[in-house]
C-alpha cells in the first residue's frame, strides 16, 4: 500500500515525540508498505509566529523570539541526531535557514507596519519547514533514507492567503514530479504540512490546523490507498471526552459522518481533510500516536451500516444567534434575500440557519467575534423595513449549537422526538432547530450554559456510551 501519514504538533511536539513518529513511519515501511510522511510543526510553534508577525506589525521585532524557536529545534536536533554529527550540520543549516528568512520577514514587517494576509502565510509557515527536517532526520535514524521536502514544490494552490485551495489537477503533476521519484527510491519523503504555493510559487497556507488537508490533498493526488491521520485522541468519539466522560471511539464512519462532526465542533480533523480523500474514496484512518495500538477511527464511503440512528453528539462554542423578527415579514419578498447578502459581504460564515414557516422570523447563527459587525450592517441594510415596521427587531444572543449526527438518522423514526424528549427531562430549553434535509444531522441552538448538559444528555439517550445492539461483528 502507498500510505501518507500525517503527524500532528503534539506528535511532533519533542525529540521523543518526533522518534516516535519516525519509528511509526518506518514500521509501516518494513511492512512492505510505502510511506510519504505530512508533518505540522511542533505544538505551539505556529501560534508564536502569527504572534511574532502581529507583534512585528505593531513596530516590535524581538530577536529573542528567534532565539527561542532555535534553541527549541537545536534542542530536538541533538537528541534525535545522537552520535552523528554530519546529519546534525545538516539539521541546524536548514533550521537556521528558515529562522534567516522569518527573521527577515518580521524585521521587514516592523519596518511597513502593515501585514497583509500574504505576509502572515510567509510567517506562520515557517513552523512546518523548521519541524520536517528533524521528523526526517529521526526517520533517519531510525534506519530508512528520507528527506524534507517544501509542500511549496508539491501542493498548488488558489491565492486565497489563509486559506487557500488546492487545484487538484496542477498538484498532481508537481507531486507526482516531486514524490514519486522519492518514494521509487525507497525513500519516505517528509513533506512540509499546511503550506501550499500559488502557480507563481507564493507560499500560501490551507488555514490553522491544514497540516491534515494537505496529508489528503497528497495522499489524493498520489492516488495513496489509504491516509492515516496520526493525532492524540483514539480517532473520532461519540463525543468531546472532556464534556462527556463515557465518550467511545467509533470504529467505521463515513465519509459524510467525518464532515459533518468536524464541521460540528469536533476537532479532530480539519473540516475539509475529507474532501480530497472522498473524490479518490480513499480510506482516511484517525490514529493515536500515544497510543498506536488503538485501531482509531477508519473514514471510508460505507462507514458502519449496521449502526441505525446517532452516531455521535458534538456542540459548537462561542457562536451567536442573530434573529431577524416582526410579524410584518410575512409575504414581503426578498427580506431573506438582503440579510445574506449582508452576510456575505461581511464574510461571516453561516454556521446554520433556521426560518418558521409563519415567516415572522428568521434566524441563523454564526461566530461571535462576527456577530456586532454583521447586526450593526444588518441595522443598516434593512432601514426602511425596520423604519416600516416589517422588521420589529435584529438582535444577536450568545448560544451554542449541539448537533446530533449519523448516517442512518435518515428514515430512522422517532429520532426527533429522542432529541426532544432528553433535553425536556434535563429541563434544557431549545432556542431554535434545524435538520439538514440530508437528514445526517439535527442541530439545535441552546444557551451556552446548557450546552454541556444538553450533549451530554442526548449521549444518554442515544445510548452511545455502549456499542449498540446491531453493531454485532
Ligand atoms: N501548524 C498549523 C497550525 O497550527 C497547521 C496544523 O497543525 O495542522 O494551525
Ligand atoms: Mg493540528
Amino acid at each position: 500500500m502507498l500510505i501518507v501519514m500525517k503527524f500532528g504538533g503534539t506528535s511532533v511536539g519533542s525529540a521523543d515525540r518526533i522518534s516516535q513518529a519516525a519509528r511509526l513511519a518506518v514500521d509501516a515501511a518494513a511492512k512492505g508498505h510505502r510511506v510519504v510522511v505530512v508533518t505540522s510543526a511542533m505544538s505551539k510553534v505556529t501560534d508564536s509566529l502569527v504572534d511574532a508577525a502581529q507583534t512585528a506589525s505593531r513596530g516590535k521585532w524581538d530577536p529573542a523570539l528567534r532565539a527561542q524557536l532555535f534553541e527549541r529545534h537545536r534542542q530536538a536536533a541533538d537528541a534525535i541526531t545522537a552520535g552523528n554529527s554530519d546529519d546534525r550540520e545538516q539539521v541546524l543549516a536548514q533550521i537556521e535557514t528558515q529562522l534567516d528568512r522569518f527573521e527577515k520577514l518580521c524585521f521587514g514587517l516592523s519596518m511597513v507596519h502593515e501585514l497583509t494576509p500574504r505576509l502572515l502565510d510567509a510567517i506562520s509557515g515557517t513552523g512546518e519547514m523548521l519541524a520536517a527536517p528533524l521528523v526526517a532526520a529521526a526517520i533517519r535514524s531510525a534506519g530508512r533514507a528520507s528527506a524534507p521536502v517544501l509542500a511549496t514544490d508539491v501542493i498548488v494552490t488558489t491565492e486565497q492567503f489563509g486559506g487557500a485551495e488546492p487545484i487538484p489537477e496542477a498538484t498532481e503533476a508537481k507531486a507526482a514530479a516531486t514524490l514519486r521519484p522519492m518514494i521509487e527510491r525507497g525513500e519516505i519523503p517528509v513533506v512540509t504540512g499546511f503550506i501550499g504555493a500559488t502557480a507563481d510559487g507564493v507560499l500560501t497556507t490551507l488555514g490553522r490546523g491544514g497540516s491534515d488537508y494537505s496529508a489528503s490533498i497528497i495522499g489524493a493526488a498520489l492516488s495513496a490507498d489509504e491516509v492515516w491521520i496520526w493525532t492524540d485522541v483514539n480517532g473520532v468519539m461519540t463525543a468531546n471526552p472532556g464534556e462527556v466522560p463515557d465518550a467511545r471511539s467509533l470504529a467505521e464512519i463515513s465519509y459524510s459522518e467525518a464532515s459533518e462532526l468536524a464541521y460540528y465542533g469536533a476537532k479532530v480533523l480539519h473540516y475539509k481533510t475529507i474532501v480530497p480523500a472522498f473524490r479518490k474514496k480513499i480510506p482516511v484512518r484517525i490514529l493515536n500516536s500515544f497510543n498506536p495500538e488503538h485501531p482509531g477511527t477508519r473514514v471510508s464511503v460505507e462507514g458502519d451500516t449496521s449502526t441505525l440512528g446517532v452516531k455521535a453528539v458534538t456542540s459548537i462554542r462561542k457562536v451567536s444567534l442573530i434573529a431577524i423578527s416582526g410579524t410584518g415579514m410575512q409575504g414581503i419578498p426578498g427580506i431573506v434575500a438582503k440579510a445574506f447578502d449582508v452576510v456575505a459581504e461581511q464574510q461571516a460564515n453561516v454556521l446554520m440557519i433556521s426560518q418558521a414557516s409563519s415567516e415572522n422570523n428568521i434566524c441563523f447563527v454564526i461566530s461571535s467575534s462576527e456577530a456586532p459587525r454583521v447586526v450593526r450592517a444588518l441595522k443598516s441594510a434593512l432601514e426602511v423595513e425596520l423604519l416600516r415596521g416589517h422588521i420589529e427587531e435584529i438582535a444577536d444572543q450568545p448560544v451554542a449549537v449541539v448537533a446530533a449526527v449519523g448516517d442512518r438518522m435518515r428514515g430512522t423514526p422517532g429520532i426527533a422526538a429522542t432529541v426532544f424528549g432528553a433535553l425536556g427531562s434535563s429541563g434544557i430549553n431549545v432556542i431554535a432547530i434545524s435538520q439538514g434535509s440530508s437528514e445526517r444531522n439535527i442541530s439545535l441552538v441552546v444557551a451556552e450554559g446548557d450546552a454541556t448538559e444538553a450533549v451530554r444528555g442526548l449521549h444518554r439517550a442515544f445510548a452511545l456510551d455502549r456499542e449498540a445492539a446491531a453493531t454485532s461483528r
